[in-house]
């Protein structure tokens, strides 16, 4: 499956001097979509069972559910702040410019809990680091940290534990 012809790039987006890339072709395609959550299900050792798929709000919550519905794994939302009803924990990330923050429900991971972590782009590695150090504040063990796409010249996987998959290396 050609994943890479189906990322879209678009300039300038959404800010000036950015390029985006955007996965919705890839989404949008019947047989790309379906292979695509099949090879991120694959997680590795094999065999090792996963309690909670995590995706990051927004484009980690399409896959992510698809990829826990594989995996017989429940579903869990990361949200930026002020979204999720719940008692939450909270962290704050770096961003290009300034910061944001991402929150969890304290219920929503068990201690002992086998996790994996779905978002659509790996970029500087600031966000998925954060949802790493959540699970790990409320007990639980990332297994792997997956993406759709992986912008390797910004090396964030340098700045997460778990093994990382995904699907394209830019
Ligand atoms: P990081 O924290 O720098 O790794 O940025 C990752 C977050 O920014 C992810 O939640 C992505 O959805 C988003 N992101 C960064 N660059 C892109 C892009 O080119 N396309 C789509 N999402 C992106």
């Amino acid at each position: 499956m050609e994943f890479n012809q189906l990322i879209r790039d678009i300039q300038d987006f959404p800010k000036e001097g950015i390029l985006f890339k955007d996965i919705t072709p890839l989404l949008g395609s019947p047989k790309a979509l379906v292979a695509a959550a099949d090879r991120l299900a694959a997680v590795s050792p094999e065999g090792i069972s996963i309690d909670k798929v995590i995706g990051i709000e927004a484009r980690g919550f399409i896959l992510g559910s698809m990829i826990a519905e594989r995996l017989e794994a429940g579903f869990v939302p990361v949200r930026k702040k002020g979204k999720l009803p719940f008692t939450t924990k909270q962290r704050q990330y770096g961003l290009e410019y300034g910061t944001d923050v991402l929150e969890i429900h304290t219920d929503a991971i068990q201690p002992g809990d086998h996790v994996l972590v779905h978002d659509d782009v790996l970029a500087t590695g600031g966000t998925a680091k954060a949802v790493c150090e959540l699970v790990e504040e409320l007990g639980g063990i990332v297994v792997q940290c997956n993406f759709i796409m992986e912008l390797t010249f910004l090396d964030g996987g340098s700045k997460l534990k778990a093994p990382i998959q995904s699907l394209l290396q830019y």
